[in-house]
C-alpha cells in the first residue's frame, strides 16, 4: 500500500511544478559582472562621477544659483549617445508626477506618516544652460528627469565634462528631505543636476522621483564652494578646506581639542549662538568643502547654530543645534555611540567626519551629514539618530539601489539599528525589550490580504513602514536567531558592506553573499520573506511515548518553513531545549521527532518557540498539552 502510494505520487509529480518550500530561487544568471558567490566579478565596473560646484545662497529671496562641472566617465563597454540626469527640485514643479498628483500624506499603520510632496509650494530648477567644450547640448525635461544628448558618441573608457549653471527657490518643506525655516535655517538636499545610475543590470536608471522611492547614485568625488551671508554656520558633506577664511582662531583652537576628545567639546556654546543669532553681518562668506568617494554632497546653514564636536578614531563627530533644542546636548554622546557601534560592528566608517545637523527636516541621510529634529523623549531621540547615521553604512557606503528595493537601505539599517539602541540603552527596559517591537508590528501590519512582499517598489507600497524598514529588520533577526546563530550571521553580513562598500549590489548579490558565507542554501528563506507574504504556524499536534522513547507529532501549517526549537518539559519538573535544523521540512509539513527519555522521565509537556521569537500566527497550537 505504502510503496503503491508513493509510486502514483512519483508519477503525478512528473508533470507537475516543484512547489518545494527548497527549491532554488529564480536569480539572475551570474556572469563576469557579479560573480555566482555574491562578489563584485572580474568585470564588474560602473560609471563614475566627479563634481566641482559654485553656489550661492540668495536669503532674500530664498533663491539658490549655482554653476557646476560634472566630470563623467564612461567605465561600461557600451556606447552611449545620450545621458540621463536627475533634476529633482522639479518634485515641486507644475509638471512633475508628485505635483500633477498631489497626493495627502501616506499615514501608515504604526503612526508613521509621510508628506513627500511641497506642500503646495510650487518651484523647481531653472536649467540655464547645460554645455560641453562650450556647446549647449539638446536636451529634454521629464519632470524630475532629464535627458541630454551628447555632442558625439561616448566610447567605453571615454570621459566628458558638463558645464551647468542652474537656479531654483528653495522650497519652505521639501517633501521631508530638504527645506528651509524662513531664512534662518536651510537644509539643503537634491539641489544640483546629478548624474542617473548607468549599471549593468538596467542600464540607464530614470525612474522618476516622486517621493516614496529615495536615490540611486553614482560615486566620485566633489569640490563645493558655498556663499551665504557672513553670519551664517555651515556644515556639510566633506571636509572644509578654508578653514582660516571661515573659522576664527577661537573656533579652531577648541575644534583641535575635539578632535582629541571622546567627550563633547563646545564649539560654539549656547550664549555665542544666541548672540551670533543677533548679530548683524552685512556681508557674505564663501566655504570651501571637499569629499572624495561619495554618491550625494548636501548642506545646512543657520546663524543659529549651537555646534558640539569629539572625534572616535579620527573620525570628527559633529552636532549642530539651535539653542532651542534642549534635548540636543546630548546628540553629540549618541552620535559618538553611534559611529563607534557601527564601525566596529559592521565596518569602519570610512571618511573625515560624521555630522547631524538638527532642523525642521524629520529625518534624512547625506553622506558624512544627516538632519534629525530635536525630540523631547530621549529614546526617541536616539532611535532617530542613530537610524540617519546607520545610513552611512546603507546605502553611502554600500550603494543599492533605493528608488528600487528600499528593504536594502531602510531595512539593513533598522535592522542595526536595534542593536545600536540595545547598545546605548543596555540594562535599560527599553533597551532590552525594544527588539519586540517587530513582532508588535508584525501583529499590526502583516495582515493577509493587505500586507505586500518586501520586493514591492516603495512607491507601489500601502505601507512603507513595514515593507521598508520593519519587516526587513524582522527578517534579519529571525536569520540572525534562528537560522545562522549570531556569529556566522554577523560575519555573513560584514562580507556584504566589505564587498559592496562604494559599489552598487543587486539583491541576488546580497542573497549569494550571505549564503556563500555562512554555507547555507537560503534560497527557501529570501522566497518567504523577500518575495511573498507567506505566514509562519508552526504547532505541536500532538505527544505518544512507545517504551523508552516519546514521539512529538509537529506540523507546519503556515507556507513559511523555519527551524523548529523544542522545549521539552518532563515529569520530574526538568526541561531542556531542542534545536530541529531546517531539514526537518525536507519531505513536507509534518514531523515527528522522536525523543530519548532518559532516566525514565516522561515528557509532560512540549512547547515550540518557547521565547517567542518567531511571528507564529497562532500560538495557542505551539503548546502541548493545549
Ligand atoms: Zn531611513
Amino acid at each position: 500500500m505504502l510503496l503503491f502510494l508513493t509510486v502514483t505520487s512519483l508519477a503525478l509529480q512528473a508533470s507537475v511544478a516543484d512547489t518545494s518550500p527548497f527549491r532554488a530561487l529564480p536569480l539572475p544568471a551570474p556572469n563576469r559582472v557579479r560573480g555566482a558567490s555574491g562578489a563584485p566579478g572580474p568585470d564588474y565596473w560602473q560609471q563614475r562621477a566627479d563634481y566641482v560646484i559654485r553656489a550661492t545662497l540668495d536669503t532674500a529671496g530664498s533663491l539658490l544659483r549655482g554653476t557646476e562641472r560634472i566630470h563623467y566617465e564612461n567605465h561600461s563597454p557600451d556606447t552611449l549617445r545620450f545621458v540621463w540626469v536627475q533634476i529633482e527640485q522639479n518634485i515641486f514643479a507644475k509638471n512633475s508626477v508628485t505635483y500633477a498628483l498631489n497626493q495627502p500624506p501616506l499615514h501608515f499603520a504604526g503612526g508613521a506618516v509621510f508628506d513627500f510632496t511641497g506642500k503646495g509650494f510650487l518651484g523647481g530648477i531653472t536649467i540655464e544652460r547645460f554645455a560641453s567644450a562650450g556647446r549647449e547640448l539638446r536636451r529634454t525635461e521629464d519632470g524630475t528627469m532629464m535627458r541630454v544628448e551628447l555632442p558625439r558618441p561616448l566610447a567605453p573608457k571615454g570621459m566628458i565634462d558638463f558645464d551647468v549653471a542652474w537656479h531654483f527657490p528653495v522650497p519652505p518643506y521639501g517633501g521631508g528631505r530638504m527645506g528651509r525655516i524662513g531664512t534662518r535655517l536651510y537644509q539643503i538636499g537634491q539641489w544640483y543636476p546629478r548624474m542617473v545610475v548607468y549599471d549593468d543590470v538596467h542600464g540607464w536608471n530614470p525612474l522618476p522621483y516622486i517621493g516614496a522611492g529615495e536615490f540611486y547614485l553614482e560615486y566620485g568625488d566633489f569640490d563645493v564652494t558655498l556663499t551665504l551671508p557672513a553670519g551664517f554656520v555651515v556644515a556639510a558633506t566633506g571636509a572644509v578646506q578654508n578653514p582660516l577664511a571661515v573659522w576664527t582662531p577661537a573656533t579652531r583652537a577648541r575644534l583641535a581639542r575635539a578632535r582629541r576628545s571622546a567627550e563633547r567639546v563646545q564649539i560654539i556654546t549656547k550664549d555665542e549662538a544666541v548672540a551670533n543669532g543677533a548679530a548683524r553681518r552685512p556681508r557674505t562668506k564663501t566655504w570651501h568643502f571637499a569629499a572624495k568617494r561619495v554618491r550625494d554632497f548636501a548642506w545646512a546653514a543657520s546663524p543659529d547654530y549651537r555646534w558640539d564636536a569629539s572625534a572616535w578614531n579620527g573620525v570628527l563627530i559633529q552636532t549642530f543645534y539651535r539653542p532651542s533644542a534642549t534635548p540636543w546636548e546630548e546628540a553629540n554622546r549618541m552620535a559618538w555611540f553611534t559611529i563607534k557601534h557601527f564601525s566596529e560592528t559592521w565596518g569602519t566608517y570610512p571618511w573625515p567626519h560624521a555630522t547631524t545637523v538638527e532642523g525642521l527636516v524629520e529625518g534624512m541621510e547625506y553622506p558624512m551629514l544627516t538632519f534629525v529634529p530635536s525630540i523631547e523623549k530621549r529614546e526617541d531621540q536616539y532611535w532617530v539618530l542613530t537610524h540617519e547615521f546607520g545610513h552611512e553604512w546603507f546605502p553611502m557606503m554600500v550603494g543599492s539601489d533605493e528608488r528600487r528595493y528600499p528593504w536594502m537601505d531602510e531595512g539593513f539599517n533598522s535592522f542595526i539599528d536595534y542593536g545600536s539602541a540595545e547598545g546605548y540603552f543596555k540594562g535599560t527596559v527599553y533597551g532590552d525589550t525594544v527588539r519586540r517591537e517587530l513582532l508588535t508590528a508584525y501583529r499590526v501590519s502583516a495582515v493577509p490580504g493587505n500586507e505586500q512582499p518586501l520586493i514591492t517598489k516603495p512607491v507601489e507600497s500601502g505601507d512603507l513602514a513595514w515593507t521598508a524598514y520593519q519587516k526587513p529588520a524582522l527578517m534579519l533577526t529571525v536569520l540572525r536567531d534562528a537560522v545562522l546563530g549570531k556569529e556566522t550571521f554577523e560575519r555573513a553580513l560584514r562580507e556584504y558592506v566589505r564587498r559592496w562598500t562604494f559599489g552598487h549590489p543587486q539583491p541576488a548579490d546580497f542573497f549569494r553573499t550571505i549564503e556563500n558565507v555562512s554555507g547555507r542554501d537560503l534560497d527557501w528563506f529570501w522566497r518567504a520573506w523577500v518575495y511573498t507574504t507567506a505566514r509562519l504556524d508552526q504547532a505541536v499536534d500532538s505527544v505518544t511515548a512507545a517504551g523508552d522513547t516519546a514521539f512529538v507529532f509537529l506540523s507546519n501549517r503556515g507556507h513559511m518553513v523555519l527551524p523548529v526549537t523544542l522545549e521539552l518539559r518532563y515529569t520530574d519538573g526538568s526541561s531542556e531545549i531542542r534545536e530541529l535544523p531546517i531539514e526537518m521540512w525536507n519531505l513536507g509539513s509534518r514531523f515527528t521527532a522522536r525523543v530519548r527519555r532518559a532516566g525514565g522521565q516522561s515528557v509532560a509537556g512540549v512547547v515550540v518557540d518557547p521565547k517567542g521569537i518567531y511571528p507564529d500566527i497562532d500560538r495557542a497550537n505551539n503548546r502541548w498539552p493545549r
